[in-house]
C-alpha cells in the first residue's frame, strides 16, 4: 500500500508518496544514530529552545496545520485547530518540565552514596495511527526528544502529508537532521527497523493486531515497547446524575473526532431510573447535528476518515443486527457521498453478540439499561479492553468509589475520558501497557542508571 492522502469528504486523491528503498532506510538510520551522539550532549535548555520554537510555529500557523488534518482525514476544522493547539501545549509542557522530571533521585541506603540518574537510550521507533495525526506524534516524540533520545516514525499510510508537516516542524524549529525522521516504510521494513541494533525501543499506538505484531517482533529482539491500543470505554450514568450535562458529554464523547478516538464513549451504561429520559434527550441532541463538509465551521457531523473505515463500521452494525441487536438510526440524514456513517444506537446487545466485545470506531454507541451499580461494573469490566471510562453522578465521593472498581487505565468523573499534557494516558488488558504524557511518559524510554559510591 502506498502512502496516500485521500480527502474522505470528496473522495479526491490529493497526493501519493512512494515507500522508501532499503538504502534510503539505512541512510536514515545512520543519520539518526549520528544525530543521537550530538543531541544527547545538548543541555535541557538547548533542547527546550527547539521544543518551544516548535510550539510557537504551531500556534502562529495553526490554521495551515489544521487545514491539512481536515483535508487528509476529515476531522472537523474546529477540532483540527484544537488538535494543533493541544500539540503545541505538549511541546511547551515538556520544554518546561523535562529537566525536573528526569533529575537524579538519591537513594537512602546504608551502602554509601547512591543515586538513580535518567539517561537517554538512543534511537526510538514510533508506529502511529491516523486519528490524531499531530497529537499522536507529539505524544511520542516530544518527551523522548526532550530526554535526549532521537525519534523515527512510521505514520499511518492515510496521513502522509501530516507526517511530513510534523517532520518539517521539527526541522524549522531548529532540530538537527536525524532528531526526528519520518519514514515512509513498508510493513516489511517496519520489522527491519525494529531488529536494527541502533534502535533501542519501540512505541506503537494503534490496533491490538498491530500491537501484537510489533511487540512480538520487538520481544524477539529484546527491546522495550509501549503499546497504546484500542478501547471500548464505558460511560456509567447513575440515577443521581445531572441529566443535561450527562447527555451533552455522552454525545460529545461518542462523536468527538467522528467517534474515531481510542477513548471515545463507546458503551452507554445508564441506570434504569433515567434510561428512557436519557435516550430521549440523547436522540434529541443528535437530531440537532449538521452533517456535511468538515471544512465548514457549521458542520457538527463530518465524514469518517476513509471509506474503508466507514464500510467496516457499517458491517459491524449489520452483524450486530443479524445477532439480535436493535439498531436505531439517529441524527440528520447523512450525505450519500463521502465517507459518512449514520449515527446509530445499538440496544438489545446480548453478551454473545459479536459486537459486545468489539471496538466501535465511529458514531455508533451500544446502550445498556442497568439495574444497579454492580450490574454497571459487571458490564463495564466485561471486555478485553481497559483503556478509559467515565462515571456520571452528583455524589463525587461515590463516583470515586465506582472509578476504583473499573478495570482501566483512566477514569473520569462527570466527563468522558480525555487528555492533557500533564495527565498520564494509557491502558491495561488488551488496551496495552505503558503510559504516555505527564511525568510518567518521559520515563518510559530512559535508562534508570544506579550510581553507587561505596
Ligand atoms: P492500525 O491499523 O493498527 O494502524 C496503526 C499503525 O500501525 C499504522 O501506522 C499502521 O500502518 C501500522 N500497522 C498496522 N499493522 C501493521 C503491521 N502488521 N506491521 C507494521 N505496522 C503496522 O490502527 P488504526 O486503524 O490506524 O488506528 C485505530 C486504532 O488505534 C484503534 O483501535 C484505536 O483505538 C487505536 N488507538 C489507540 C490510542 C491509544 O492511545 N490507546 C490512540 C489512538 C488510536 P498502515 O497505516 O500503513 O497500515
Amino acid at each position: 500500500m502506498p502512502y496516500q492522502s485521500v480527502n474522505p469528504y470528496s473522495g479526491e486523491v490529493v497526493a501519493t508518496f512512494a515507500e522508501i528503498t532499503d538504502a534510503e532506510l539505512e541512510d536514515a538510520l545512520s543519520r539518526a544514530r549520528s544525530a543521537y551522539e550530538e543531541w544527547r550532549r545538548r543541555s535541557f535548555d538547548e533542547r527546550a529552545a527547539v521544543t518551544r520554537h516548535a510550539a510557537r510555529i504551531l500556534r502562529e500557523r495553526r490554521d495551515e496545520f489544521a487545514r491539512l488534518l481536515t483535508l487528509e482525514m476529515g476531522k472537523r476544522i474546529g477540532e483540527s485547530v484544537e488538535e494543533v493547539l493541544l500539540s503545541a501545549d505538549i511541546f511547551d509542557y515538556y520544554a518546561d518540565n523535562a529537566e525536573n522530571f528526569l533529575k537524579p533521585v538519591p537513594i537512602d541506603t546504608r551502602r554509601g552514596e547512591a543515586v538513580v540518574v535518567s539517561s537517554p537510550l538512543g534511537v526510538l521507533f514510533g508506529v502511529q495511527p491516523w486519528n490524531f495525526p499531530y497529537y499522536q506524534l507529539a505524544r511520542f516524540a516530544v518527551p523522548n526528544v526532550m530526554a535526549g533520545n532521537v525519534t523515527m516514525v512510521k505514520h499511518a499510510s492515510g496521513v502522509p502529508r501530516s507526517a511530513l508537516a510534523f517532520e518539517d516542524l521539527y526541522r524549522e524549529a531548529g532540530a538537527p537532521d536525524g532528531v526526528y525522521t519520518n519514514l515512509f516504510v513498508t510493513k516489511e521494513q517496519v520489522g527491519k527497523v525494529i531488529d536494527d541494533p541502533r534502535v533501542m525501543g519501540v512505541a506503537l499506538t494503534g490496533s491490538e493486531q498491530a500491537g501484537s505484531v510489533i511487540a512480538t517482533r520487538a520481544g524477539k529482539a529484546v527491546k522495550k515497547t509501549t503499546l497504546e491500543l484500542g478501547g471500548s470505554d464505558p460511560l456509567i450514568a447513575m440515577p443521581d446524575a445531572d441529566l443535561g450535562p450527562t447527555v451533552h458529554w455522552a454525545v460529545w464523547g461518542r462523536l468527538h473526532n467522528c467517534g474515531q478516538s481510542c477513548v471515545a464513549t463507546k458503551r452507554l451504561l445508564v441506570h434504569e431510573q433515567i434510561a428512557d429520559k436519557f435516550l430521549e434527550e440523547f436522540t434529541a441532541a443528535m437530531s440537532g447535528l449538521v452533517a456535511g463538509d468538515p471544512m465548514d465551521e457549521r458542520t457538527t457531523l463530518p465524514p469518517m476518515s476513509s471509506q474503508s473505515a466507514a464500510d467496516k463500521l457499517k458491517a459491524q452494525v449489520a452483524e450486530a443486527v443479524e445477532h439480535g441487536a436493535r439498531a436505531t438510526e439517529v441524527g440528520p440524514q447523512v450525505p450519500e457521498t463521502g465517507a459518512f456513517v449514520q449515527p446509530t444506537i445499538l440496544t438489545d446487545v446480548s453478551r454473545d453478540n459479536p459486537v459486545y466485545g468489539q471496538e466501535l470506531f465511529g458514531p455508533v454507541a451500544m446502550f445498556f439499561s442497568i439495574r444497579d451499580e454492580d450490574e454497571a461494573i459487571s458490564i463495564a469490566n466485561d471486555t478485553g479492553f481497559g483503556l478509559g471510562g467515565a462515571v456520571f453522578t452528583s455524589d463525587i465521593e461515590h463516583g470515586k468509589k465506582i472509578a476504583h472498581r473499573i478495570e482501566s487505565g483512566m477514569v473520569f468523573i462527570n466527563h468522558p475520558t480525555w487528555t492533557a499534557p500533564e495527565l498520564p494516558f494509557g491502558g491495561i488488558k488488551q488496551s496495552g501497557y505503558g503510559r504516555e504524557l505527564s511525568w510518567l511518559g518521559i520515563h518510559e524510554f530512559v535508562n534508570k542508571k544506579l550510581i553507587n559510591v561505596v
